[in-house]
């Protein structure tokens, strides 16, 4: 008998006793393939020796300091590489555990930069339909996938909601992608005058959905059509980047294909690669000036943030991916894997969908390709498929169709980049 509250009640998984490169074995010695980085987390396999000798090293000199107390090397190495490496001015960083807090902090620093700047009845964010932003109170509130809020709806704030930009599912036969894009952006503008731009603090949106709808880009021109309204009513831009971003989608940040910058951007999974528990909001420096000039400081807090080996895991994993070129690989194994998927099974009955972009790779599943009928979610076809992989020794990441029906299930692949061809 286990005494940890697994994810599920009634069945203990495998123990994993060893992980290298892209193989995870377990105690029974049976060993699985990563094909999905766990869910789009380990971007350099398990057991990389330099970001292992990294942490060690920073072990040996301290494994941990208040951050009331004291900065540390690391932290501040990590933060300004990521500040140099991202775009225009996102040049400050706040370093927590994970991504959900990672969200709960963007969505506080959003509010607070609005109070700072004499707004307090700035008080609402619009998000859209089926995303994931995280699984803690703040992150399920903006989030839109229904059979995770359902049961803690009455604990959340209220958010307003915009469609996703989904275009598999969405645009209307008859629509060209441009005209579902300008139909996309008037919804959203609609929606601002219906909240009132005055009270709205921000926009949240994944730049490529992951967890819920299984790696959706957006379509050309939508985020910029996004910025452009934000800019015109005033709101702040938050893109979640939690799994999309650190090279996943074969550019440091997901955004950066689509030509736009966001005021703040939420990161984990890849950040620390599953070496450490990481995850980061880089902030324009309008926001920080903002707190800096006003109350002096950001009211939030974590025990953990800034954690030294955290940092020092997540500095060792960025170096590598960009002493070793790894985001071109992404890019390169990304395409071919996805024409191999093509191959496989672009005339499968029940495969309606391949896409996404660099290593975030969904297939969408469908009962019938011609009119894209989802699977009747009571099958819960994506738990039998990921059952039915592990015991062929494959980890791929499932997902179940949205309860409204409004898609179906979804298998997502992620694999690290160090992947090979033959991987
Ligand atoms: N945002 C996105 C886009 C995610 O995919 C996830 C996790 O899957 C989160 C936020 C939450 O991150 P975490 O599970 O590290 O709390």
């Amino acid at each position: 008998m286990s005494h940890i509250i697994h994810r599920s009640l009634r069945r203990v998984p495998p123990v994993a006793v060893r992980a290298a490169g892209l193989t995870v074995t377990d105690n029974a010695g049976r060993t699985y393939l990563d094909a999905s980085g766990g869910a789009a987390v380990s971007s350099l396999g398990h057991g990389h020796p330099e970001v292992l000798a990294a942490m060690h090293a920073q072990i040996d000199r301290t494994a941990y300091a208040h951050t009331a107390f004291f900065t540390c090397e690391a932290a501040e190495h990590l933060a300004a590489r990521l500040a140099s490496d991202a775009p225009g001015d996102l040049d400050h960083v706040y370093l927590v555990s994970g991504g959900s807090e990672a969200m709960e902090t963007a969505l506080k620093l959003a509010r607070q930069y609005w109070l700072e700047r004499g707004q307090p009845q700035r008080q609402r964010f619009i998000a859209r339909r089926q995303s994931y932003h995280g699984n803690t109170l703040g992150a399920l509130a903006v989030g839109g996938n229904e059979w995770r809020r359902r049961p803690f709806a009455p604990l959340l704030i209220d958010v307003d909601r915009v469609s996703p930009c989904y275009e598999y599912r969405e645009r209307a036969p008859d629509q060209s992608t441009d005209d579902y894009t300008a139909a996309l952006l008037r919804e959203l503008e609609q929606q601002i005058l219906t909240s009132g731009p005055q009270n709205l603090i921000a926009f949240v949106a994944e730049t490529v959905v992951g967890a819920t709808a299984g790696a959706v880009p957006p379509t050309p021109g939508y985020f910029r059509g996004v910025r452009r309204l934000c800019d015109q009513y005033g709101l702040l831009l938050i893109l979640d980047e939690v799994m999309c971003g650190m090279g996943r989608c074969g550019t440091l940040y997901a955004f950066e294909q689509e030509g736009v910058l966001p005021d703040l951007v939420v990161l984990g999974k890849g950040l620390g690669a599953g070496y450490q528990p990481i995850g980061a909001v880089l902030a324009r420096r309008h926001i920080v000036d903002a707190l800096r000039d006003g109350s002096g400081a950001f009211q939030h807090g974590h025990t953990y943030m800034g954690h030294p080996v955290a940092a020092a895991a997540a500095l060792a994993v960025q170096k590598v991916i960009q002493r070793d070129g790894l985001l071109g690989a992404v890019t390169t194994r990304g395409a071919s894997l996805r024409r191999m998927l093509r191959e496989a099974f672009g005339q499968h009955p029940h495969v309606g969908d391949i896409r996404g972009r660099g290593l975030l790779i969904g297939l969408e599943l469908v009962a019938e390709r011609d009119n894209k009928t989802p699977f009747d979610p009571a099958l819960a076809l994506h738990a039998a498929i990921k059952e039915e992989a592990m015991a062929r020794g494959l980890m791929v990441y499932p997902m179940g169709g949205t309860i409204d029906g409004r898609h179906g299930d979804h298998v997502l692949l992620a694999p690290p980049f160090i992947v090979t061809e033959a991987e």
